[in-house]
């Protein structure tokens, strides 16, 4: 019906029909000329964009220009991926271990490089502020050690790091006031042993600003340096007890502060896995290190053996375990037996540490070639095994015997397992422990883990990183 009625009005209007004809071609001729036109007046800007025409569809200049103008929002919430383990330990790599890297370091337990590689250095890091932290200190970076770490709750490393050698100063005593300008003394600087009216003055001043507690007699002893040693700590200045150009400078400038007390240390029991804390030249203990349950060596093991002095102390399971071992070479047999150290503060390794750089240093040496010197020997403070109180150095009594040569030592080598002792440093594994061999030198870890060692050969370093492989 409606086809009929369409056609019907075609036929009957064809002047419309040519009309509306004429007026289309008249207005796609307009359309065409104006487009023209438009091209000519955009000149060069629209002919760049022509290029891009092809394939956008219907831009114009303007908007192509916003289209390419960044979207700050959009650029700043692009999602990042980021893979959270849930824990890092050794063998990990990467950000996130970088990441703990530097907050280690900012913290100062890491002193390590930062090259997101979790080695023995970083476990040792994380291992020590879990313990500072009353964490698991398994030396695994978990869920509830990275909460810590990142949180505001971390505490900084109580431990200070021994302060490298100088440049060397000229060394010259120069006292200065408020008392007259001192003739210079005749040694060439104060240090233990020194005596005279300018150690007066020093014991004067220290005592003044509270580090000297002692008698002022002019006589530089062990009271003398502690105080100096003190005053130079809180002081920010290198802890060595001599009192050289710098110390004395400052010691009687206005710049000079009063002593500050410092609460004594919580003991640090070692229990657990703590009984293989590693002590060595890398693994250096705090300052304010102090074991838990000490007890005199002789209050156990009583008559049982000698003593180089009747006030040696080590960790009680140790000294019982050591009583045991000692019972047990004398039923078969073997003694007698002397202990000549056990348990050594880090002040006492200092003082030995000092005495030995002031000597060298009264010989000629300069500071560093003193320190030098002293390292060959002496462990630094903080890096001695003794410390721990789980270590002993025992001999045959017998000054005309080298212990090694002793069938107290060859009874030693082959039982000391069986109590839980290791033989702690041995000519083959120098290169591991940094020591060389001390035959005389026994430390308690206990037989769950003294067995494994003797049956691997692993000394204490190689036996921590095969633990934590397993
Ligand atoms: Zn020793």
């Amino acid at each position: 019906m409606q086809n009929n009625s369409r056609k019907k009005v075609r036929r009957k209007n064809p002047m419309l029909f040519c009309f509306l004809a004429a007026l289309l071609i008249v207005l796609i001729i307009i359309f065409a000329f104006l487009a023209a036109n438009s091209r000519q007046s955009t000149g060069e800007l629209q002919a760049a964009y022509d290029k891009d025409a092809a394939f956008q569809p219907s831009p114009s200049p303007t908007v192509r220009l916003v289209s390419v103008t960044p979207d700050p929002y959009l650029v700043t919430h692009v999602p990042q991926p980021s893979p959270t383990p849930s824990f890092l330990s050794v063998g990990s790599e990467g950000e996130m271990v970088r990441q703990l890297q530097q907050r280690l370091k900012e913290l100062d337990y890491y002193t390590g490089e930062v090259d997101g590689q979790y080695g023995s250095g970083t476990r040792e890091a994380v291992r020590f502020f879990q313990y500072q932290h009353g964490l698991e200190n398994d030396g695994v970076a978990g869920q509830q050690t990275l909460a810590v770490l990142y949180s505001n709750q971390a505490k900084p490393c109580p431990y200070t790091p021994m302060p490298q050698p100088e440049p060397e100063v000229t060394e010259t005593i120069v006292v200065q006031t408020p008392a007259p300008v001192l003739a210079t003394p005749s040694v060439p600087l104060m240090g233990y042993g020194a005596s005279g009216e300018s150690v007066v003055q020093l014991q004067q001043r220290l005592q003044q600003l509270g580090y000297y507690t002692g008698s002022v007699d002019g006589q530089y002893g062990n009271g003398t340096a502690e105080a100096v040693k003190i005053f130079q700590s809180q002081n920010g200045l290198s802890a060595d007890g001599i009192a050289g150009e710098k110390t004395i400078h400052i010691l009687f400038s206005a710049n000079a502060k009063y002593i500050t007390i410092t609460p004594t240390p919580s003991p640090v029991y070692l229990t657990g896995e703590n009984i293989l804390l590693l002590v060595n030249r890398q693994n250096k203990l705090p300052e304010d290190f102090v074991p838990g349950d000490l007890v005199k060596v002789k209050d156990i093991c009583g008559d049982n053996v000698l003593y180089a002095s009747q006030n040696i102390q080590g960790v009680r399971v140790a000294v019982v375990a050591l009583n045991e071992m000692i019972a047990a070479a004398k039923a078969d047999g073997i003694g007698p037996w002397k202990i000549r150290e056990g348990y050594r503060t880090i002040a006492d390794q200092q003082e030995i540490f000092d005495n030995s750089v002031y000597t060298f240093r009264k010989d000629g040496q300069t500071k560093s070639q003193a320190i030098s010197s002293t390292r060959q020997t002496v462990a630094d403070p903080g890096c001695s095994e003794h410390h721990t109180g789980l270590a002993f150095d025992l001999n045959a009594n017998n000054p005309d015997l080298p212990f090694a040569d002793t069938a107290q030592y060859a009874w030693l080598q082959k039982h000391c397992w069986e109590h839980g002792f290791i033989m702690r440093y041995t000519d083959e594994k120098e290169h591991i422990t940094g020591f060389l061999g001390e035959e005389w030198h026994v430390r308690y870890v206990g037989t769950e883990h003294s067995l494994k060692m003797r049956d691997m050969g692993l000394c204490l370093e190689e036996y921590i990183i095969w633990l934590d492989n397993q």
